[in-house]
């Protein structure tokens, strides 16, 4: 872990859950990146305070309002980022805002479908192309040899929910909208996978393990209904796959524990 050191990485949905978390695990790195962009959708919000007191605190972060559904919003905190950061790339891309609602084959509507997919699939489709130019910056001025996540890498964060094989392992959990835009979401980073391959940008799906959030809960199951992992146990868990993530982890799903997910 000490090796590892990210430039600069920007996280969505970092003002609560494992999105603020991540953000923490950065900062407290013996080495932590020079730059975080701790991107939400409404850093005046209540909701926010917490990263805002984070970022009074530590001058390397970086609060970006961010929408994911909002292409305006996107584009204009990739102008600010790369004002921010004066003529480097961007190391490390994490797209972390999801959502999830109750549904099964029975209750999900057009619009629970649709605006579950808006902001788990078309989202990170649009944050990574608006980062994309900042990413290849990174990946053309680094020396480092292969692909890594200190040199340019889009992390989506997925669920196991996601995955077509593990189904009959997971139907139990009511979810039929957030399933399907998460294999929606695998299928994108595998797509990215092959499109940014040659631009050096290592691209992997993670799924974090069913942690204590607000979402965790919603997808809640059982009489515990809300998450196996601490934020901090699950985060402890992705910071090492991050760390160790290569070109053998590009265009997979890997959980927080670094084992490989089948689609
Ligand atoms: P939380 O509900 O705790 O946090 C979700 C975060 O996403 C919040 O910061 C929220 O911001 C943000 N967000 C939601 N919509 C948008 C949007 N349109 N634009 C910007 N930000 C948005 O969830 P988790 O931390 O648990 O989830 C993080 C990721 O992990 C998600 O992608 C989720 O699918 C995935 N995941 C979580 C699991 C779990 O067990 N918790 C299991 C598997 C995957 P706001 O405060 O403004 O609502």
């Amino acid at each position: 872990m000490a090796g590892f050191h990210v430039h600069s990485v920007l996280v969505t949905g970092s003002n609560r859950g494992i999105g603020l978390e991540l953000i923490k695990h950065f900062i407290g790195k013996p080495n932590p990146p020079e730059v975080i962009f701790a991107t939400c959708r409404d850093p005046e919000g209540t909701r926010a305070q917490e990263l805002k007191n984070l970022a009074a605190q530590h001058p390397n972060v970086v609060i970006l309002q961010l929408d994911t559904t909002d292409p305006g919003s996107i584009k204009a905190a990739a102008k600010k980022a790369e004002a921010h950061l004066g003529g480097s790339g961007l190391n490390l891309l994490i797209n972390n805002a999801g959502i999830v609602s109750p549904s099964t084959l029975e209750s999900a509507t057009s619009e629970d479908m649709l605006s579950v997919y808006n902001t788990n699939v078309v989202g990170p489709l649009l944050v990574t192309q608006a980062f994309l130019h900042l990413l290849k910056k990174a990946a053309q001025g680094s020396n480092q040899k292969g692909m890594s996540c200190s040199k340019a890498a889009n992390v989506n964060i997925s669920s196991v929910l996601g995955s077509t094989e593990k189904t009959p392992e997971t139907f139990f959990v009511p979810v039929v909208s957030y399933r399907c835009s998460k294999a929606a979401l695998n299928m994108l980073t595998k797509c990215q996978s092959m499109g940014y391959k040659d631009a050096g940008i290592l691209c992997t799906a993670l799924h974090p393990g069913w942690v204590k959030t607000e979402l965790g809960r919603l997808a809640g199951r059982g009489p515990m209904g809300g998450g196996d992992l601490t934020v901090d146990e699950s985060v402890s868990g992705i910071m090492k796959v991050l760390c160790n993530l290569s070109e053998e982890h590009h265009g997979i799903l890997v959980t927080w524990e670094g084992n490989t997910l089948p689609w």
